[in-house]
Formats: structure tokens, C-alpha cells, sequence
């Protein structure tokens, strides 16, 4: 389905963000990766998938690489096609006791990267009439959590520029859309059951059910691979008139 177009997915050397390029690469994308520690084992999962892969290490949180890598991007594999705003991070403090450089970081890492990253992709998508622009928000984008400040914020403003992105491009071939999941078990969630279990004296297992059961009536993690599966509905011809929508995937979290 995707042959032949070209896939960006920031902060994807782990976790959703290989999930998700995994799954775009298995519709015949070629691959851009980004993101920190291991780069060998991601690129060479993708490029066992049988498409082009090529890696940029931008940080995020800095405006001048974000954009050395679009340039490197489209002067590699000749345009983004489709761009998946993934990288996040997370810190976990009461607001009054927040670190500001904590702040600063998610905000630019989990929000502002996204306008910067769509800024730069969307001429080219405009120009060919065809994009995909996937921001991986969060459950968060839709409610809060005590404790998340920076996060929360970020991902609601990630929701809000998504609905943006999406209703400036209406009439044309380019959506935008938010995907949101709750929790997925991967290094960003496990710090936390990690900080639980050390807290609370719990084994692993133990502060996993008692994430789950705070927040999601399926007790069951989401998975990368279907967060990936809703990317590529997201890029179908089916997706074609999807615009602007923030997707659960969350167990029933903000069902509640
Ligand atoms: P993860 O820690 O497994 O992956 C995060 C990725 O972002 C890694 O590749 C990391 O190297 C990269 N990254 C971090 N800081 C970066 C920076 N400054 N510049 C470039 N890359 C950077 O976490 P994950 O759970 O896969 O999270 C991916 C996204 O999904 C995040 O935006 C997160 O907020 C969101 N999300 C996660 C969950 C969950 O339960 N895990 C739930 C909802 C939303």
C-alpha cells in the first residue's frame, strides 16, 4: 500500500514509534528512523522488512536539528510522505515541585517537535497533493492525571494542533490525526511500574495490575503492533476522509 512512499517516524528506535515503523514498513515504506541508544537493531529490523531504511539522530527538543533532519530526509529518499510525530518523554513530580528544565524538555520534545517536524513536511505533501501527518498524543491529550503537568499539557496541545493541521488542509490530499493510546508497556511505562513497585513494595507483576486497574477496565496493556495497525488504517484510502480525529486505543480508560 505504501510502495515507494516514504515514511518519518521521530523517537523511533524503541517502543511505539518502532512499533509503528515497523508496520508502515510492512505496507512497503521506506523508513526514516530517529531517536537515541540502540540505532544498529532498529535499522536492521526494518531493513529485514525489505524497504529502505535511513536513521537521523536529531534531538528533538532543538529546532536546528529537527530541521537538518527533514532536509536529510527529503535529500535521501526524495520527500516525507508520511510523518509520524512519535519522540516523548515523561517526569512524574507534583506541579509546585516540578523541575523547570523538566518542563521545557516535554514541551519541546512531546509538542513543540510536532509543529516543527508538520512545518517543515507540509509543503512538500501539499505540493504533491498526498501526506499523512500522524501525532502520537495520548490518552493524556484527552484527560489529566495528577502528578503529569508537563506531559498533560503537551499532549493536549498536540491534540489542539492536530484538529489545526488537519482543517488546513481539508480540501486537500493531506489528514492529519492524533492517535491515543493509554498504556503500553514499553520503557516509558515501565520507569513508572518500576517507581511503583519500589514505593509501594510491590513485585513487577503486582505494580503492573495495579496500573492497569487505576485506569483501564481491560486490565491489558495496548500494544505497539496495533497502534502500528491504526497507523496504516490512517494512511489508507480509507483514511482519506479522517481528519482531525483524536483515536483511542486505551481499554476503555475515557470510556469511564
Ligand atoms: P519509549 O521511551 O519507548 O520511546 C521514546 C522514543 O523517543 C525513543 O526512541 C527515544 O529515543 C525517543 N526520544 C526521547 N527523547 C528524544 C529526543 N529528545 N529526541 C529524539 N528522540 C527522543 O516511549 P514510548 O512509550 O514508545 O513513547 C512514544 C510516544 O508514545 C511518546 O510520545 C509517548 O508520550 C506516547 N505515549 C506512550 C504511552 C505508553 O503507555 N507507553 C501512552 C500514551 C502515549
Amino acid at each position: 500500500m505504501l510502495k515507494g512512499k516514504t515514511a518519518l517516524v521521530t523517537g523511533s528506535t524503541s517502543g511505539i514509534g518502532l512499533g509503528i515503523a515497523k508496520a508502515l514498513a510492512e505496507q512497503g515504506a521506506n523508513i526514516v528512523l530517529n531517536g537515541f541508544g540502540d540505532t544498529a537493531g532498529p535499522q536492521a529490523e526494518i531493513a529485514a522488512l525489505g524497504v529502505k531504511v535511513a536513521y537521523h539522530g536529531a534531538d528533538m527538543s532543538k529546532v536546528a536539528e529537527i530541521e537538518a533532519m527533514m532536509k536529510f530526509a527529503a535529500e535521501t529518499f526524495g520527500q516525507v510522505d508520511v510523518l509520524v510525530n512519535n519522540a516523548g518523554i515523561q517526569h512524574v513530580a507534583p506541579i509546585q515541585d516540578f523541575p523547570v528544565e523538566k518542563w521545557d524538555a516535554i514541551i519541546a520534545i512531546n509538542m513543540s517537535s510536532a509543529f516543527h517536524a508538520t512545518r517543515l513536511a507540509l509543503p512538500a505533501m501539499q505540493k504533491k497533493n498526498w501526506g499523512r501527518i500522524i501525532n502520537v498524543a495520548s490518552i493524556h491529550g484527552l484527560v489529566g492525571s495528577a502528578d503529569k503537568s508537563a506531559y498533560v499539557a503537551a499532549k493536549h496541545g498536540v491534540v489542539g494542533l492536530t484538529k489545526v493541521t488537519a482543517l488546513e488542509n481539508a480540501t486537500t490530499g493531506v489528514t492529519c490525526n492524533a492517535i491515543c493510546p493509554g498504556w503500553v508497556l514499553t520503557p516509558l511505562v515501565q520507569k513508572q511500574v518500576d517507581a511503583k513497585a519500589l514505593d509501594m513494595g510491590l513485585s513487577n507483576e503486582e505494580a503492573k495490575n495495579l496500573l492497569l486497574k487505576e485506569k483501564e477496565p481491560s486490565m491489558q496493556f495496548t500494544t505497539p503492533e496495533e497502534l502500528g495497525a491504526l497507523a496504516v488504517f490512517f494512511c489508507s484510502s480509507a483514511g482519506n476522509n479522517v481528519r482531525g480525529v483524536a483515536w483511542n486505543m486505551d481499554g476503555g480508560w475515557t470510556a469511564q
